[in-house]
């Protein structure tokens, strides 16, 4: 039995066909034939070699398919899998329902070869049933994106909140969704004017292009790579408003004290999500309609689908397909 994926093996290295051969099947593992593939920035830091040497590496972590064999699921069954593969299930985090957290976290493309194949063997608990009526390309990014950004809207806004999103990306065009969908207040910050009708039909009441005004924001998520200007953000915070940081920012934050302790406000950081949340997320995306707007291109034209995504120019999210 061998997999064909497509492979880096070095850093910034164009994607090559590969083959291997995957380890034996678990009794708690479930094999998926993968139809779809969403692009993450992360699978660009992996391949550029910015998170250390995973090399040979297959990139991938928005995937959905089909279960050919294995786990609690029927064969035919469709499925996705995100960021996270596996866990001990034992500790205290996967015992209260924050594998995440675990620190036998295992990652799908960071040491496990990902999404960019034909087929992927993960623990069962990892593998999410789509719902009915969902189309597999944009449920795809719902995967990562979907619940990286679906994580801190519940854990910090609510009904009538109000919420900030930086970066109408990826990420951002999902959180705008996500936080309609949950009732909130939405304001859109983007360098780009040109995404403003987009922006407004994701569900963001108020768009701009510069930073905040003096604003009174619950939640302020940052998507982009950039280091915002954290004291014109800090202030637009609400007393005891949150700022979230998602995108893996290459610069340091630098966070000014004075808004923080006056009006005891946070700076906070947010991965992926639970199995639970997870679910949560894809039963509300297919209720609500929410959908990730893609691209979508053939698996063999994986370099210049990862290119568009690298350069910023994907709207909003590339998707590969067998
Ligand atoms: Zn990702
Ligand atoms: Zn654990």
């Amino acid at each position: 039995m061998t997999f064909n994926a497509y492979a880096a093996k070095k850093a910034k290295a164009q994607l090559e066909p590969f083959r291997y051969e995957p380890k034996p099947l678990a009794d708690d593992e479930v094999e998926i034939a993968i139809s779809h593939c969403g692009i993450c920035h992360s699978d660009v830091h992996l391949v550029d070699g910015e998170w250390g040497d995973w090399f040979p590496l297959v990139p991938g972590h928005e995937i959905v398919g089909t279960v050919v064999t294995g786990g609690a699921f029927a064969p035919g069954e469709r499925v996705g899998v995100g960021w996270q593969r596996n866990s001990c299930g034992e500790c205290e985090y996967c015992r209260a329902g924050e594998e995440v957290l675990c620190a036998k976290h295992e990652a799908t493309c960071q040491g496990n070869f990902g999404g960019f194949a034909d087929r992927i063997r993960v623990n069962e608990r990892f593998a999410f049933r789509i719902p009915d009526g969902m189309p597999s390309e944009t449920a795809a990014p719902l995967l990562c994106g979907g619940i990286t950004v679906y994580t801190p809207l519940r854990t910090y806004a609510a009904k009538g909140s109000r919420v900030g999103v930086i970066g109408i990306g990826g990420l951002g065009h999902l959180a705008l969704q996500f936080a309609k969908a949950l009732g909130c207040e939405v304001t859109a910050f983007s360098r780009v004017a040109g995404k403003e009708a987009d922006a407004r039909r994701f569900g963001a009441d108020h768009f701009f292009t510069g930073g905040p005004e003096k604003g009174s924001f619950d939640l302020v998520l940052n998507t982009a790579h950039a280091a915002p200007d954290m004291e014109a953000y800090l202030g637009a915070l609400r007393p005891r408003g949150v700022f979230c940081q998602l995108g893996a920012a290459p610069l340091p934050l630098v966070v000014p004290s004075m808004p923080l302790i006056t009006g005891s406000r946070s700076v906070a950081g947010s991965a992926i999500g639970s199995p639970a949340g997870i679910r949560e997320m894809l039963a509300l995306a297919a209720e609500r309609g929410i959908a990730a707007m893609i691209e979508l291109a053939p698996m063999r034209e994986a370099n210049q689908a990862l290119d568009r995504t690298r350069r910023n120019q994907a709207r909003y999210r590339m998707v590969l397909a067998k």
